[in-house]
This record gives C-alpha cells, sequence and structure tokens, in this order.
C-alpha cells in the first residue's frame, strides 16, 4: 500500500494550488487544505503520477475521486466557519471528506457502497482526520439524526433536489448540490426561512450519479 508522504509531493501540491488559484479559486482555507492533504495516498499506489493533476480519477467500486477543481470550487461555496456542522453526501474516497475536516467543519458523511464505506472510514482514521461520523446509507434521505446543518455538499450528480436536504439546512444554512443526469449545473441553495431558498446557478460539472438506494 501507498503510505509516504514526501517533499517531492509537497512539491506537486504546491503547483496543483497555483493551477487552482489561475483558475479562480480564491478561498485562502480551502487551498491551504489541498496544499496539506496527501491525495495520492487516495488512490492506487500505480495512480500515484496523475495525483497531483487536475483531473477526476477511477478509485475502487466503480467510482471516483473528484476533480481538484470541482472539489475546491464546491468547498468554496460552503463558505464554511470553524465548528460549521457539515453534511456530505458521497464519501466516496474521503478526500473532501478531508478537506472539509481541514476547514474546521463538524462533518458528517454519507455513502451508500458498502466496501468503499468500510474502506474510507478505515483510511481517514489512519490519516488522523476525525470526521463526527461516517454513515453507511442512502443519501437522498440527509442524516436527521444530526440535522439542522449549516451546509451539506452532493458529490454525485443528483437527478433531482432531494427534499430531505433542503429541510435538513439551517436558516441560511447553504447546500452545494450538481444538478442534472448527463451533465449537472453546479447549484447553491440558500436557506432565508423556513419556507423559501435563493438558487443561484454556477456552470456545468460531470460527476457519477447519485443513486437511489436499491438495498
Ligand atoms: N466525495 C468523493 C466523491 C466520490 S464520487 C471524493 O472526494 O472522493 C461520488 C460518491 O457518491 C460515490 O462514492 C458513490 O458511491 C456515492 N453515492 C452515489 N449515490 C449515493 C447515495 N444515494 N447516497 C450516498 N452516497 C452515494
Amino acid at each position: 500500500m501507498n503510505s509516504k508522504d514526501t517533499l517531492k509531493h509537497a512539491g506537486k501540491r504546491k503547483q496543483l494550488v497555483n493551477i487552482l488559484i489561475e483558475k479562480g479559486i480564491k478561498n485562502k482555507g480551502v487551498l491551504s487544505a489541498i496544499s496539506k492533504i496527501p491525495r495520492h495516498l487516495f488512490m492506487d499506489s500505480s495512480f500515484e503520477d496523475h495525483a497531483y493533476q487536475d483531473k477526476a480519477f477511477p478509485i475502487a467500486a466503480d467510482q471516483t475521486i473528484s476533480q481538484p477543481y470541482t472539489v475546491a470550487f464546491q468547498s468554496e461555496l460552503l463558505q464554511i466557519s470553524n465548528g460549521d456542522n457539515v453534511l456530505e453526501i458521497g464519501t466516496g474516497s474521503g478526500y473532501q471528506t478531508a478537506v472539509l475536516c481541514e476547514l474546521g467543519a463538524k462533518v458528517y458523511s454519507i455513502e451508500r457502497q458498502k466496501e468503499l464505506f468500510k474502506k474510507t472510514k478505515l483510511f481517514l482514521s489512519k490519516l488522523g482526520y476525525r470526521p463526527k461520523h461516517l454513515s453507511f446509507g442512502d443519501g437522498y434521505k440527509g442524516l436527521v439524526e444530526y440535522a439542522p446543518y449549516d451546509s451539506i455538499i452532493v458529490t454525485a450528480g443528483a437527478p433531482f433536489v432531494p427534499k430531505p436536504l433542503l429541510s435538513q439546512l439551517k436558516i441560511n444554512g447553504r447546500l452545494v448540490i450538481p444538478v442534472g443526469d448527463d451533465v449537472q449545473i453546479m447549484t447553491l441553495f440558500v436557506r432565508k426561512s423556513e419556507t423559501q431558498f435563493e438558487k443561484r446557478e454556477f456552470g456545468e460539472f460531470r460527476f457519477v450519479p447519485l443513486l437511489e438506494n436499491r438495498n
């Protein structure tokens, strides 16, 4: 297994951060998280050379680790403050989870693939990341036990906006969700009141699909 983080890796991360800055990412906390997290350890060691390119990559169970720019873009939209309660749908490799932890969030994350859920839970704790709760289950339902959340991030392409996610937001809470089938529009919802949500759209992205639970 892949386990080392070296100065060479840190150097490559610095180059990646510069690419993200060129692409318009400004949030200091987000850039600092990406400069610290050993992304190569989140992928199979044979793909190590790809870890610090700004590209999505295959991980276990036919899933992908999101492109660094996408992770940065979504994380920036969340506007996380230290101690925020944040729910992530689609734990996957745990890379986005690690970014949220570095931003000082109390992180809750859900994954529907058992294999990935188990693997990532073990891996994040080995790396020293301590999300509040990693859950195996269906993200369409959110995680009502720990609601309401300051923000919710969906890291798979959602064919529609699941109602439970909107209802589990605090007032002024933010939901960042890529909505669409083949191509997704990055969409931000800000909860203005019990019943009102402000919606903004931020261009096209491509994700693996958010799947309905068939268990
Ligand atoms: N945040 C991840 C991105 C992984 S890709 C990372 O940084 O690596 C999206 C993930 O969403 C996949 O692991 C997939 O299994 C998961 N997923 C898809 N549908 C889901 C659902 N309904 N509930 C929870 N997770 C889901």
